[in-house]
């Protein structure tokens, strides 16, 4: 029978590697889900094969509650709020791990083997932190918890004492484990530890933790998976650990910055709500703020537009409305594409879901790297509510806290539309002189509002 479940999870954990590599593309990410699930089910089949298995009952009320929450969940939250739903099946998966290394060790902590133990304390230690770390993300999301970051003086070093007490406790329960006391000291302090990671770190920077706090409890997993010998557990837990990461790598690398400054920065330190100081076009240079008309003929005359979505886009919910306008204009000939930035948003992704929802064509859908070449021969760009992924400072400004970052070349384009209520700034709270260029048309309003009027006026 070992042979057999064996088997089937190294089938499943195949399933697993191929639907991650369909994730890379929006165009087969939906193949790439059915396969991890059908992965995951062959897995849950596999472990219930297994004759050490004494009773199904609490098996089944697990599942079915799991099922219910699960599809509840699935069906009842929306697209915007994935990152809060993501931070809570991570803090799911670190309490799963830590509550299976819980359980192990009380009905057989002392029989383990040095390496098994060492697996187990640190499943318990990453398991818990990643719990309430996650908890608190979740919180900063939905404004439970204040968003900005909460600091306090001597707090790394507050912290690095307390990593310090956990990995002693670790080393004491190792050389001891008949004393469950110590064990369930080392939970303590590492739920502590994940309160006490997370709280100085601003909301906005959240989904770059969510996606760190995601590696962690892949990581989780894995211990557990070593602590059991369970193979199916190892390989899941590395690859959630692994992508979780690169994940994670991704996001800093597109936001310029390192992940010791999203841990230690402060950085983003209001809401995620695109708000700040206002501007007002302080480096000189005037705004032109044009009527609807104006901008509707220049879409009317131009043979080619890129859409540049941004933060605005999706907390006006503009998609539909955004994807009914390049309708009718490519209906009317212009050739109409839409460029998106890696960390346009609040979340990785948070384009393509948005505009997959709007039923957006994926072909029309190109990632930066493959479009920042053609601005410089386009006609028009639309950007709605995007502000930093298009800030020129990046490029030309080195004292800017966002010199370096990889933007989209708009202002290259013949002529640049910009759709925002007023000249707020973005996540990074700088201004953008984008906004002050000749060949920008600042159309201030509602992303929604603005984009419906153009479409009635083009259509009048
Ligand atoms: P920004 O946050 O730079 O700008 C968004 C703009 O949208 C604001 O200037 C705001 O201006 C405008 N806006 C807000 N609401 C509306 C509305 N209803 N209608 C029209 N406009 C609106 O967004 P970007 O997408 O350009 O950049 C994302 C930023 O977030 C980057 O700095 C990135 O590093 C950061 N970030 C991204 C993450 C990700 O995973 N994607 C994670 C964490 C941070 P106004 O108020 O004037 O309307």
């Amino acid at each position: 029978m070992t042979e057999l479940i064996n088997f089937v999870y190294l089938l499943s954990a195949v399933l697993f590697m191929l639907g991650l590599m369909k994730l890379s593309s929006p165009a087969t990410a939906r193949l790439g889900n059915k396969l991890s699930m059908a992965g995951m089910a062959l897995a849950i089949t596999a472990t219930l094969l297994n004759p050490e298995i004494s009773s199904f009952k609490m098996i089944i009320i697990g599942i079915a509650v799991g099922t219910v929450i699960g599809a509840v969940a699935a069906i009842r939250v929306k697209m915007t709020s994935m990152p809060e739903m993501v931070a809570l099946f991570n803090g799911c998966g670190g309490a799963a791990s830590a509550l299976v290394a819980l359980a192990e060790f009380q009905s057989a902590g002392s029989s383990f083997s040095s390496f098994n133990m060492v697996t187990l304390i640190l499943s318990v230690i990453v398991g818990s932190l990643t719990f309430t770390g996650s908890v608190i993300a979740f919180g900063k999301l939905q404004g439970l918890v204040p968003s900005r970051p909460v600091c306090y003086p001597g707090q790394q070093v507050v912290n690095a004492l307390i990593l310090l007490a956990v990995a002693v406790l670790g080393v004491v329960v190792y050389q001891d484990p008949a004393n469950l006391l110590f064990f369930y000291g080392i939970i303590g302090i590492s739920l502590l530890l994940g309160v006490l990671a997370v709280i100085p770190i601003g909301g906005a920077d959240m989904p770059v933790i969510i996606s760190l706090l995601n590696s962690y409890s892949g990581v989780a997993v894995a211990m557990t998976g070593f602590a059991l010998a369970n193979n199916a557990l190892i390989v899941v837990g590395s690859l959630v650990g692994a992508s979780g990461l690169f994940l994670t790598k991704i996001m800093c690398d597109a936001m310029n910055r390192s992940l010791a400054n999203v841990l230690f920065g402060a950085f983003g330190s209001g809401d995620s709500a695109g708000g700040g100081e206002e501007v007002a076009g302080g480096s000189g240079g005037s705004v032109k703020g044009y009527e609807l008309e104006d901008v509707a003929t220049v879409l009317e005359n131009a043979g080619s537009l890129i859409v540049v979505p941004g933060y605005g886009m999706a907390a006006a919910q503009a998609q539909h409305v955004v994807r009914e306008l390049c309708d009718y204009l490519e209906e009317q000939g212009v050739e109409v594409r839409y460029a998106i930035h890696p960390v346009a948003g609040r979340m990785p992704g948070h384009m393509n879901v948005l505009l997959a929802e709007a039923d957006v064509s994926y072909d029309l859908l190109f990632a930066m790297e493959d479009i920042n070449d053609d601005f410089s021969d386009t006609d028009a760009v639309l950007v709605i509510g995007a502000n930093d992924v298009v800030n020129p400072a990046a490029k030309t400004n080195s004292s800017s806290p966002i010199f370096g970052m990889p933007i989209l070349n708009v202002d290259e384009a013949r002529t640049v539309i910009v759709l925002k209520r007023s000249m707020n700034p973005g996540f990074a709270g700088i201004e953008n002189e984008l906004f002050l260029k000749d060949n920008t048309m600042m159309l201030f309003g509602d992303a929604k509002k603005s984009v419906r009027d153009l479409l009635s006026a083009l259509k009048e």
